[in-house]
């Protein structure tokens, strides 16, 4: 039976691609990731979760922590 008035799949599909455009731009816009040179050695990457440091200074400090702690 051919049924008239039902709605294809491809508008469900379309539908589905907003949603997911809509949500990753909420993620981008609720969660900005602010970076700023390293205070260390300067180069850019540090974040405000890395105490200002690149991802390369912080594992020194960390790896330094750890055989301080020795
Ligand atoms: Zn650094």
């Amino acid at each position: 039976m051919h049924e008239e008035g039902k709605l294809p799949d491809l508008v469900i599909d379309v539908t589905e691609a907003q949603l997911v455009d809509s949500a990753q731009e909420y993620t981008f816009r609720t969660k900005p990731v602010r970076r700023f040179p390293c205070r260390v050695c300067g180069a850019s990457g540090a974040r405000d979760s890395s105490n200002g440091l690149c991802w390369i200074c912080r594992r020194l400090k960390i790896s330094a922590w750890r055989e301080s702690e020795g």
